[in-house]
């Protein structure tokens, strides 16, 4: 906090700006009881506002009444003290606090409010505190160390981003909350219309359909600090709503985006003290980071990385893995170094190899000479386990794991180890970070049942022939910061055929995609410049730049994983009026 308090009778000082220099004044200020200690006849109270922390001094002599009302305070009770700055003698400076070499001899106090005894300490930082009871008294939470030195930096970093996109030319624009369903490839929350009983508002998964409206709209360069909503089972780093910063511009490629956004990242990195890579990123193609590290949000700061061995174990007796090759599927490993792992600490990563879609893992230690310990070795021939050895850079010791199945479940499963694996031996060298753009997408994916979906969204612009919809690949990017993707956007289609056409192929003939997406249509024919954007998760930057590993701790009032909030109780059943009053009936007896 930069500027002293505008002096009231409250307070005319921030508490945590008291200095040595002014020793000699006198200073009025406000906040929270934060500790306080009996000593020799004298009352210490550390008292806290959002600057920090200033000692308070009451002596029985000089305090008058206030001394008899200090005996009275308990953590967290309000109050505004007036009283003289005084240096400490030497020997009681406290070198830890800014404002250690004075105290506040207090003349005169106002006690504000009274507290209850907190559920939980607001003066130190104890870990493993009860989330939900957090959650519920919210409001104490927030007054907690970490909490506010979260909410600065995430204030700081949305600050930065303005400010750089402003120096750009960038328009800060809102578009609305109530609107129509955008296919983000989640479910929607709907809220249904009292005025029009049976329609529906859906809210915003992105402001993807408005801020591209506003490129056609000719505003050049957009953007906005954006409230998403999407209905999804919640995991450590999803929320059903969440922030992003949503930017889009006209007449732009790929590098254009991307530059913009290396310049903000880069500023919101330094800003957070984060220490990455300078920009330029590099780039890694989506085939190459499947094949690699079996994810699309390739962690790269170790190894173990992915290796084809179809070909070196192809041909063998064992069943398994020919079959699989047989059917078109691969064979492939990793070499995950020299590990000690148990039997059952092998047959434990199965969990991890069912969660993707795999059946079992099969594993192999290398023993002297190239010989492998493993129930599969007796299948295959010395030259085919040298040669899978030599493509894995194994050496004597190393642990072997093995994954055959179709390409795409093979990359999930043994990137998944990887992750595992590193999480579990500690693999991620310390203060290390990684940031890479994902480019070079496929267009559509299989979903279950036949048919395509769209990867990023149907908006993206397509590169090669409609002839074969399934081979076209995108004109999309995403930004992965230490194996999580931050953000992520594309180019964009604008000419209408092409949009038809993308919607054609996702099954959506030209009648429901004139009564979906009319209002985009209509706005392509009368002249879209080309355009594109991207947007990227603040609650998930500011959690890494913050160390945090929950969003909820970056969030003022987030949601748990059940999408309940503990504090207001939401969601909550309502009464039967407001549901006939918007023509609603439910289904369900709260
Ligand atoms: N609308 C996309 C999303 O929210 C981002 C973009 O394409 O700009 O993921």
């Amino acid at each position: 906090m930069r500027q002293p308090p505008h002096p009231n009778s409250y307070r005319d000082s921030w508490c945590g700006h008291l200095g040595a220099e002014r020793a000699g004044s006198s200073a009025r200020v406000a906040g929270w009881v934060h500790r306080r200690r009996d000593h020799g006849g004298l009352i210490f109270i550390d008292l806290r506002d959002r600057s920090g922390l200033v000692q308070l001094v009451f002596h029985p002599d000089m305090s008058g009444s206030a001394f008899a009302a200090a005996e009275r305070l308990r953590s967290e009770h309000v109050v505004s003290v007036l009283g003289d700055v005084v240096a400490r003698e030497e020997g009681n400076v406290n070198p830890n606090l800014p404002t250690g070499a004075i105290e506040l001899a207090v003349t005169a106090m106002e006690v504000l409010s009274g507290s209850e005894t907190p559920p939980f300490p607001i003066d130190e930082d104890v870990d493993g505190l009860d989330e939900t009871l957090r959650l519920k008294h919210r409001a104490l939470d927030l007054r907690r160390e970490v909490m506010q030195d979260t909410m600065v930096l995430r204030h700081r970093i949305v600050k930065a981003m303005r400010d750089v996109l402003d120096d750009r030319d960038f328009l800060e624009i809102e578009t609305p909350i109530l609107t129509r369903s955008t296919p983000e490839g989640a479910r929607d929350f709907l809220v249904p219309s009292r005025l029009q009983p049976g329609s529906w508002y859906a809210l915003p998964q992105s402001p993807q359909l408005f801020k591209q409206l506003l490129m056609m709209g000719g505003y050049e360069r957009y953007f906005q600090i954006a409230r998403c909503f999407r209905d999804e089972d919640l995991r450590g780093f999803r929320q059903p709503e969440f922030t992003q910063l949503d930017l889009e511009m006209s007449f732009v490629e790929e590098e254009d985006v991307i530059e913009v956004m290396e310049a903000v990242m880069a500023t919101v990195f330094a800003v957070g003290d984060f220490d990455a890579p300078p920009p330029p990123w590099r780039r890694m193609g989506y085939d190459e980071a499947l094949l690699r590290f079996g994810s699309d949000k390739p962690d790269t700061r170790f190894g173990l990385e992915i290796v084809e061995l179809s070909e070196a174990l192809g041909g063998s007796d064992f069943k398994v893995f020919q079959g699989v090759l047989d059917a078109g599927g691969v064979v492939r490993a990793i070499n995950a170094g020299a590990r000690e792992m148990s039997r059952k600490d092998l047959d434990g990563l199965n969990e991890v190899v069912q969660r993707h879609g795999g059946k079992a893992v099969a594993w192999a230690f290398v023993e002297a000479e190239g010989a492998w310990r493993s129930p599969i070795a007796k299948f295959f021939s010395a030259e085919q386990l040298a040669a899978a050895s030599a493509l894995l850079g194994a050496s004597e010791g190393d642990l072997l794991l093995f994954a055959a199945d179709r390409a795409p479940v093979a990359a999930a499963v043994l990137g998944a180890l990887r992750l595992e694996l590193a999480e579990r031996f500690g693999l991620v060298p310390e203060g290390v970070h990684d940031v890479l753009w994902m480019v070079d997408w496929p267009m559509f994916e299989t979903v279950e049942g036949g048919g395509l979906t769209a990867i990023h969204h149907p908006f993206t612009a397509p590169t090669g022939s409609f002839d074969a919809p399934e081979a076209l690949r995108s004109r999309a990017y995403d930004l992965v910061l230490d194996g999580t993707e931050i953000g992520g956007g594309s180019i964009r289609i604008h000419t209408p055929d092409v949009q038809r056409q993308v919607f054609e192929v996702l099954g959506l003939g030209p009648e429901e995609a004139e009564a979906r997406f009319g209002f985009l249509l209509d706005a392509m024919r009368y002249g879209a410049p080309p355009h594109g954007g991207i947007a990227m998760g603040i609650d998930r930057i500011v959690a890494i730049l913050a160390g945090r590993d929950s969003i909820r701790d970056v969030i003022a009032f987030p949601k748990t994983a059940s999408g309940g909030d503990p504090l207001t109780g939401a969601p909550a059943p309502v009464v039967a009026v407001q549901l006939r009053e918007l023509g609603v009936q439910s289904l369900v007896d709260p």
